[in-house]
């Protein structure tokens, strides 16, 4: 980032840490604006911040967290510290709800700027909701997950939410966990297809 990207991404994450945009603004903890580096090729994006995140204003650090980190390091091969995670909304929905269509169109600025400074070659939506908000459609994760669309130029790539995979805990082929073992290798395909790219 130029210093003046770095000066807006401050600005960001200041305005969101103020923002009492929508409802979820009135019993959250602290925001959850997101985590890694700002030169990264990936960013991805899940639903919401849980409680344990809402404790700590860091993403993904729950048990869907340690799963998420086990899917990439694990089974992709992909250091978790490379990719920078954030949320379709930036304060906890109460009870785990999914946020609401209207939370997540208020929360949109956040995301689509942050999009817009990282500049990733590679977004990573993680479950129906960020997934159908940003491509504008009501097609389910369960179609989507494991393809690759053209999002504004950038590489979507939907995949399970793990806390819907801590729900399902087979392994069996065709199991929702066998699945993203398979969308996570590809993932990693892709990122070495980038770098081998830079360094031709
Ligand atoms: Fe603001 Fe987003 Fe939090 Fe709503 S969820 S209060 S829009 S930061």
């Amino acid at each position: 980032m130029s210093i003046d990207i770095n000066e807006a991404w401050d600005e960001l994450k200041r305005r969101v840490s103020e923002c009492q945009k929508c409802g979820l603004c009135k019993k959250r903890n602290k925001t959850v604006f997101g985590e890694g580096p700002t030169d990264c090729r990936v960013v991805i994006v899940g639903e919401g911040p849980g409680a344990d995140e809402d404790a700590t204003g860091k993403p993904f650090v729950g048990k869907a967290g340690q799963l998420l980190t086990s899917i990439l390091e694990d089974g992709g091969k992909i250091p978790r510290n490379t990719l920078y995670i954030t949320n379709t909304v930036k304060c906890r929905p109460p009870e785990n709800r999914n946020p609401t269509k209207e939370e997540a169109q208020a929360c949109s600025e956040f995301l689509e700027a942050q999009l817009l400074l990282l500049h990733p070659d590679i977004v990573v939506t993680l479950g129906n909701i960020p997934t159908q908000f940003l491509l504008k459609t009501t097609q389910g994760i369960t179609s989507l997950r494991g393809t690759w669309v053209n999002w504004r130029g950038i590489k979507l790539f939907p995949m399970f939410h793990p806390s819907y995979l801590l729900r399902n805990e087979s392994r069996a082929p065709g199991s929702p966990k066998y699945l993203t073992w398979q969308d996570v290798k590809a993932l990693k395909a892709e990122i070495d297809k980038l770098q081998g790219a830079d360094t031709l």
